[in-house]
């Protein structure tokens, strides 16, 4: 049977700030049930793609990322927050509604040719996902496919990664 994933998202009006709706998904990952539906979702629209690696940016993207990877039986690369990373690493920079911030990867997380996945838990304006894929790109990979638990309709991000293929659990 399948469950409706939206009863599993709780919704806090003006946070972190007034006229931000945050979309708390900490409740469904909570959920065995919940969780494993939300990562089979993913894993079915994955299973064709052939993917090799898949890609979550800082935090949730790694809580969605890892156990797709595990069902696909592939790795798992994280795109970090700046100055997390031991070894050499590429970075990307992107906007923010005030100020900027920049991901991280390792600099050989990712082969020439490798077929990426990449994730995170929100599409909101496109900015943290298009960071990601921009760093996977440069390592020489090929972006298959983005998922995401909840798209923000609204915010367009869809047409930042319009030359990619989007799935999104939920749109709000
Ligand atoms: P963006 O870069 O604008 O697409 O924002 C996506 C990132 O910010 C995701 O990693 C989300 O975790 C987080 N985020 C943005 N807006 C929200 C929101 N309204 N509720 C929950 N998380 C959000």
């Amino acid at each position: 049977m399948s469950l409706d994933l939206h009863k599993y998202v709780v919704s806090i009006p003006d946070y972190p700030e007034k006229g931000i709706i945050f979309r708390d998904i900490l409740p469904l990952m909570a959920d065995g049930q919940a969780f494993k539906q939300a990562t089979h979702e993913i894993v079915d629209y994955a299973k064709n793609k052939h993917v090799d690696m898949v890609v979550g940016p800082e935090a949730r993207g790694f809580i969605v990322g890892c156990p797709v990877a595990y069902a696909l039986g592939v790795g798992f690369a994280p795109a970090r927050k700046k100055g997390k990373l031991p070894r050499p690493a590429i970075s990307s920079t992107y906007d923010l509604e005030y100020g900027e911030a920049t991901l991280q990867m390792e600099n050989d997380a990712i082969k020439p040719g490798q077929r990426v996945l990449v994730v995170d838990d929100l599409l909101a304006t496109g900015g943290t996902i298009s960071a990601t894929i921009d760093m996977v790109e440069r390592m020489g990979g090929v972006v298959v496919g983005t998922a995401f638990i909840i798209e923000l309709k609204d915010l367009q991000g869809r047409k930042k990664i319009a030359d990619y293929d989007v799935k999104a659990l939920m749109e709000y």
